[in-house]
């Protein structure tokens, strides 16, 4: 099939790569010049695992070409996807000023039947404002279809190519469903067709009810600190019934980031609230996660009282490991109090010092490893679990830091054995 993805991002470039590997002619398209080039010169402007290799094969292979003309890769998709940015307006809601341009854009250069197939995560109505842009200016025929991207940055490429499930939201047309069908028939995975609207509705119910399980195990980490019990524990133990189930997202730690979940829950707040629907949970999973990004803090505080003047060490930037993602990320948040406190903040990230570096303000002192970043540190603070920090030499780390205090924001040690080793570790909900 012809594929044009429009919106080369995170999510676009990741899945017209993977519709590329799965056999189909895809442009992705992008208003980014500096991205496309990138691109065009056999580069990756993302840090995603995985992704560099089959970029290159499949444009090697003739099947994969990048563009700035994003009204020329229109008009060649039989199926065009949305794959632009959604971010989260003043009030919340999801801003849809980028989708809404590539929706005049396919209005001003459809010329016959095309499929048009939200990907962008969107508020529910999305489908018909793009079908009635579009109407204004084309009266041939055509579709709208919700198919929401459930990828996770990180593992984007695998959860693209054997996702859980496909969702595809269409209006009843046979024709948008037979072609769908076709599209993702090689990924042999459940597909379920449903109306147009509770498409849009699953992908941000998705999304808040992960963020609800987050914040909830991570209010009951706060009980468990209280009375001395083991919040990995108390998570095993829930996991063990079927009807929680063994991939319950309750991993306790200092509250979730990223590109999604807290826009994804301040839009769905949002739409509840638009339709005179209390969004009690949601505002109470949003109140939970502001508190566990700042405990670090306080945990800090109990450790080295006086941050002024002290150098703090930070490992981990991105807001989840095998990302360079920093939107969101609770180090976002964190290093400008510590900054702010009178901290000299020494920062390390295996990927994403750069990314940070174009957000943070402030005096931060990027780090070339781990331990340059700790080497006569009054504290070290882990706010992501990178796979590289688990496996530290926890002995150098001791004999590095000037103290030997750490608070794990990610609970990645052993509280007993970082005891046995003479560290003052403090983790969430152990
Ligand atoms: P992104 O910011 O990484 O990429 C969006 C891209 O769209 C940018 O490169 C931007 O230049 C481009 N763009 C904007 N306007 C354009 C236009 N008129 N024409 C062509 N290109 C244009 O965003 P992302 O992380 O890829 O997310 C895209 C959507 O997918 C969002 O709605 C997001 O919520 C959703 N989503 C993201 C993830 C994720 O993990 N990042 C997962 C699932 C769903």
């Amino acid at each position: 099939m012809k594929i044009s993805v429009v919106g080369t991002g995170y999510v676009g470039l990741v899945t017209g790569t993977c519709f590329a590997e799965l056999g189909n002619d895809v442009i992705c398209s992008d208003i980014d010049q500096k991205k496309i080039a990138v691109l065009n010169n056999g580069g990756v402007p993302i840090y995603e695992p995985g992704l560099e290799e089959l970029i290159e094969r499949n444009v090697k292979e003739g099947r994969l070409l990048f563009t700035t003309d994003v009204a020329d890769s229109v008009k060649q998709g039989e199926i065009v996807f949305i794959a632009v940015g959604t971010p989260p307006g003043e009030d919340g809601s999801a801003d849809l000023k980028y989708v809404k341009d590539v929706a005049r854009t396919i209005a001003d250069n459809i010329e016959q039947y095309k499929i048009i197939v939200n990907k962008s995560t969107v508020p529910v109505g999305t489908g018909d404002i793009v079908s009635g842009i579009i109407r204004e200016k084309y009266q041939g025929e055509f579709d709208v279809v919700s198919n929401p991207e459930f990828l996770r940055e990180g593992n984007a490429i695998h959860d693209c190519l054997h996702p859980d499930r496909v969702v595809i939201g269409n209006c009843g047309n046979k024709r948008a469903e037979k072609m769908m069908k076709m599209l993702y028939k090689p990924l042999k995975c459940p597909i379920l067709f449903t109306d147009v609207k509770s498409a849009e509705i699953i992908k941000y119910a998705s999304n808040s009810l992960l963020a609800t399980e987050i914040s909830f195990i991570n209010n009951i980490s706060n009980l468990s600190e209280k009375v001395g019990a083991d919040i990995n524990k108390i998570a095993e133990g829930m996991k063990l019934d079927h009807r929680i189930g063994k991939s319950a997202f309750l991993n306790a730690g200092c509250g979730y980031g990223g590109s999604c979940f807290p826009k994804d829950v301040k839009a769905l707040i949002n739409t509840i609230k638009g339709y005179g629907i209390d969004p009690v949970i949601l505002e109470a999973v949003e109140e939970v996660n502001n508190f566990q990004k700042l405990s670090v803090i306080s945990k800090l505080k109990q450790l080295v009282p006086e941050l002024n003047g002290k150098k703090v060490a930070v490992w981990g930037l991105s807001f989840k490991p095998n990302t360079d993602d920093m939107r969101e990320a609770v180090s976002l948040e964190v290093i400008p109090v510590l900054i702010k406190e009178g901290a000299k903040v020494f920062a390390f990230d295996p990927v994403s010092s750069e990314e940070a570096k174009k957000i943070l303000t402030g005096d931060v002192s990027y780090c070339e490893t781990s331990y340059q970043a700790i080497e006569g540190a009054a504290a070290l603070l882990i706010l992501t679990e990178w796979d590289e920090f688990k496996q530290v030499d926890k002995k150098k780390v001791k004999e590095l830091l000037k103290t030997p205090n750490i608070v794990d924001g990610r609970n990645i040690f052993d509280p007993k054995e970082m005891k046995e080793l003479g560290f003052n570790y403090l983790s969430i909900g152990r």
